[in-house]
């Protein structure tokens, strides 16, 4: 494997013919659970309650897309870039339970989970290989998810990926012209009109964005300007009510469609700054991290325009009364 970049878009892909195969194995256990007779490569854990040993686990992906030992060795190509798949490729398992999910886990089982998240962005960091590392959970098999048991994952490359570098583009142009957060100004005007918010829980807002992607697009973002997911995990008590809407977003979420895609954008790994890259210098105040999610309504995507012009048959004011009114239990 090895890593591309798109000299056009200026983005990176990973692509090889020695894709690691990741068909489920037929296994008769499963790898997550405590007390498995094959267990997963352990990387951190948080402390347990309920009788478990454990309330969320970081292990090694059992198939990694990225590799840790080595450096990049970015070099040209004529007038393309290419690099080593150099990385991290973790899942966080988010419950000890093989059924126990974000949408009906308890409030500190969510937490904990959170909290393990924000430990691991903030350990990785520490290595200036990393750039950027991403969180995200695919639900569903036409999501990509690959085991039962609850996880999301977690990847630290040596790249700010696409989506996000957009972002960052788009936050530090904003800024430039208004000397503004463009996430900020978003939710006053959102809480302003009303008309596409979802709920408010303590310093978190979760709402329908004026221009999904796909139908019952969902952000949960926090009030109080932030750069960084760790950084607002460090100040106590802020991840249970993040946990809590999370799980009611889901819950939400779920009465339209089971599948569904989730990612943590959150700021790059600015430990290490670099000189040629302008979006660093104003990151702090230009940038505000938030929670994306994508559900998937496999009938209705029409695939064919979703990577060129995203295309949603379902405004945010409609989706945001349905998801509204959903009868969800916590
Ligand atoms: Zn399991
Ligand atoms: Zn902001
Ligand atoms: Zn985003």
């Amino acid at each position: 494997m090895e890593l591309r970049k798109d000299p056009i878009t200026r983005s990176w892909v990973i692509t090889g013919d020695d894709v690691p195969e990741s068909s489920p194995r037929a296994e008769s256990f499963c790898g997550f659970c405590p007390n498995s007779p094959a267990p997963a490569q352990v990387i951190s854990t948080s402390p347990g309650s309920d009788g478990f040993p454990w309330s969320a686990q970081a292990v090694v992906h059992p198939t990694p897309l990225y590799h840790i030992e080595g450096e990049p060795g970015r070099r040209g190509d004529g007038l393309y870039d290419r690099m080593r798949s150099i990385g991290a490729h973790e899942l966080l398992v988010e419950n000890p339970r093989h059924d126990g999910h974000l949408w009906n886990a308890s409030d500190s089982e969510v937490e904990q989970f959170l909290r393990l998240a924000a430990q691991r962005i903030q350990d990785l960091k520490r290595d200036q290989r990393f750039k950027y590392i991403s969180i995200f959970k695919n639900h569903g098999s036409n999501a990509g998810q690959e085991f039962e048991h609850p996880t999301s994952q977690l990847t630290a490359t040596t790249f700010v990926p696409r989506r996000v570098l957009y972002e960052l583009r788009a936050g530090r142009d904003y800024f430039e012209q208004k000397e503004r957060c463009v996430f900020c100004d978003i939710l006053s005007q959102e809480e302003r009109q009303g008309v596409r918010m979802l709920e408010t829980r303590g310093d978190y807002i979760a709402l329908c964005p004026y221009a999904p992607r796909v139908p019952y697009e969902s952000w949960v973002i926090p009030r109080t300007h932030e750069s960084s997911f760790e950084r607002t995990a460090a100040r106590p008590g802020t991840l249970r009510d993040l946990g809590i809407l999370l799980r009611r977003t889901l819950q939400r979420i779920r009465t339209v469609t089971e599948e569904f895609h989730l990612v943590l954008h959150t700021s790059p790994n600015s430990t290490y700054r670099s000189e040629s890259l302008g979006y660093w210098k104003t990151i702090d105040e230009d940038y505000h991290w938030h929670i994306e999610i994508l559900p998937i309504l496999g009938a209705k995507a029409r695939s064919y325009t979703f990577k060129e012009v995203y295309y949603s048959p379902l405004t945010s004011e409609t989706a945001v009364k349905r998801l509204r009114d959903a009868k969800i239990d916590a």
